[in-house]
């Protein structure tokens, strides 16, 4: 029997303690426990990372805090459209969907794809159809509906610019007091099972005010979310563009496979030094198969979250 772990984040980016209540705060480290919790328990009863990771996305895609399912970010078009992914460590299968609507978890998409279909990745409407037939649950558009992203969007509306959910400022709203809009984000699990086994999976909506059916790092396997027992798990958050560009999750794993850099190592060069010299705002979370766990930002915060069967459990937002 190995240590087993769990390791949530729920978006990185400009995340300051002086522009969040403590009303605020105590919401979203609530709201991280929680995701904590619902994956945890499958490890806590023998159960594998792959279930682990799902529950705990889908807890978090159903939390309206977070820039994934509901929640998520409004497009130029005032549409929201979602991606995710997930990948098993040991089979290597995985499955992503990219700009869906209407899905109401996008990561349990992502899973069916995988198990279900002959392929990794749908998009777009095919995806929604493929969602339709294998039974998976929907919802219109009110269930996916903030107050604050919609706020969030119309400062950015026609400005032609995308950005990260957690760095558009919102000047007024009403809908979290104490936000000033300057967080939330994508979500993503990594974990590590009592058989060693590891799986990491990720759900975002994306850059607020993206156009031209954007898709960024988080539904492309190897760039925001990669998965190997011999290597790591990993699940990214940030500015997507350079972190496709990287091939990020994957730079990882090579740096641990061809190089034999320790998980915190690899990660630690590719946050800090590999990502910074293209811009790539964000961070990481990542496991490997004998239940190391590592969490690595180079922006202001990242929601971020551990527990693992030493007793451990770490919930945090700052740097
Ligand atoms: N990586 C996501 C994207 O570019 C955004 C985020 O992590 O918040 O779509």
């Amino acid at each position: 029997m190995s240590r087993y772990a769990l390791v949530i984040h729920g978006g990185a980016g400009t995340l300051l303690r002086s522009a969040m209540t403590a009303e605020m705060e105590a919401h979203y480290s609530a709201a991280l426990e929680e995701a904590l919790q619902a994956g945890f328990s499958f490890l806590q009863q023998g159960g594998c990372s792959l279930d682990a990771v799902k529950a705990a996305v889908m807890n978090l895609e159903d939390c309206i805090l977070f820039n994934a399912g509901r929640g998520a970010v409004f497009g130029a078009d005032g549409r929201q459209e979602m991606d995710a992914s997930i990948m098993d460590g040991k089979t290597r299968m995985a499955g992503a969907v990219s700009a869906v609507q209407h899905i109401r978890n996008p990561v349990e998409l992502a899973y069916t794809i995988m198990q279900k279909s002959p392929h990794v990745m749908l998009n777009g409407k095919g995806a929604y159809e493929f969602a339709v037939a294998q039974g998976l649950a929907t919802a219109p558009d009110e269930y996916f509906y903030s107050a604050l992203r919609y706020e969030q969007w119309k400062q950015l509306q026609g400005s032609g610019t995308a950005a990260l959910d957690h760095n558009v400022k919102v000047q007024d709203t009403n809908a979290l007091p104490g936000t000033e809009g300057r967080k939330f984000g994508t979500v993503g699990a990594v974990a590590v099972d009592v058989h060693g086994n590891i799986a990491a999976a990720t759900s975002t909506g994306g850059m607020t005010n993206k156009q031209w059916g954007r898709v960024g790092d988080s539904p492309i396997i190897g760039a925001g979310t990669y998965a190997n027992n011999e290597t790591c798990a990993i699940s990214c958050t940030g500015h997507g563009e350079p972190f496709i560009r990287a091939v990020t999750a994957y730079d990882v794993s090579c740096l641990m496979e061809y190089k034999g850099l320790s998980l915190q190592e690899a990660m630690h060069l590719v946050v800090h030094d590999k990502l910074l010299k293209i811009d790539g705002e964000g961070g990481m979370i990542g496991v490997d198969a004998k239940g190391n766990t590592a969490m690595v930002f180079n922006s202001e915060g990242m929601y971020r979250g551990m527990k693992n069967s030493d007793g451990e459990q770490v919930v945090s937002i700052y740097k």
